[in-house]
């Protein structure tokens, strides 16, 4: 049978190939062969066998999906650790791809992102303290920076806070926070820019109020009203 396959190839092959002919030159060094030759229907058969257990799985786990959740969720549990450590792996394998994945996702779901990040932080405010301080320790400069900003806000904004403006407060809120109302003697208190230095706000008298440090430091320098209202506590 071999020189039949020669003369096929020495023939005009695309007329072959019209025909369902098909070249098997992995199987057989520059081979052409029929539709129904043997190595091809084995391969066929392989490949049809394959199919069907890929669309008998399918069908598995579309009828028993509950049941493979369930599985799931117990493999998890059992092998969390080993599942922990075989992601971690990856991601110290893949650290640019993943930070790339990372900012693509964070980028599509701004909204999201923003607030699992706000829970997550919440959550661990210790640790982001830390960090943070970490952060301001390991660079002077951007301490240095922030204070002369604020510095030359105040200036900029004009004003004087009086000295016994804390005394008048106190007892003016009667020692209440002025955002959460918690007790300034146990939480301690910040002097809080009504209308933040940011947003143009005075340094002076009538633009501070005493707030525990919790508040003033959820406040920062956002909108007054709106803050409020995210504290759901104007309306
Ligand atoms: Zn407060």
């Amino acid at each position: 049978m071999t020189w039949l396959y020669q003369y096929i190839l020495l023939a005009d092959w695309p007329k072959y190939r019209a025909e369902g002919w098909v070249n098997i030159g992995k199987m057989r060094p520059s081979g052409w062969a029929s539709p129904n030759h043997s190595s091809l229907i084995i391969r066929k058969k392989v490949a049809a066998k394959k199919r069907d257990r890929r669309e008998y799985k399918a069908a598995y786990r579309i009828k028993n999906k509950e049941q493979i959740k369930k599985y799931e969720a117990s493999y998890r549990i059992k092998n969390s650790e080993a599942i922990k450590k075989r992601k971690a792996a990856y991601r110290a394998k893949n650290v640019k791809r993943e930070r790339e994945r990372s900012a693509a996702y964070a980028a599509a779901n701004k909204e999201q992102t923003k607030k699992r990040y706000a829970s997550w932080k919440a959550k661990n405010i210790e640790h982001v303290k830390e960090l943070n301080a970490a952060y301001r320790l390991a660079h002077p400069e951007v301490k240095r920076r922030d204070s002369h900003n604020r510095r030359a806000q105040k200036k900029n904004n004009g004003g004087r806070i009086s000295t016994d403006l804390f005394s008048k407060l106190f007892l003016f809120q009667r020692g209440k926070c002025a955002i959460c109302k918690t007790c300034l003697k146990k939480a301690g208190y910040h002097y809080d820019h009504i209308i933040t230095l940011s947003r143009g706000g005075e340094n002076k008298d009538s633009n501070i109020q005493l707030a525990c440090p919790k508040c003033n430091l959820k406040k920062r320098n956002k909108d007054p009203i709106k803050f409020m209202q995210e504290m759901g506590l104007l309306l």
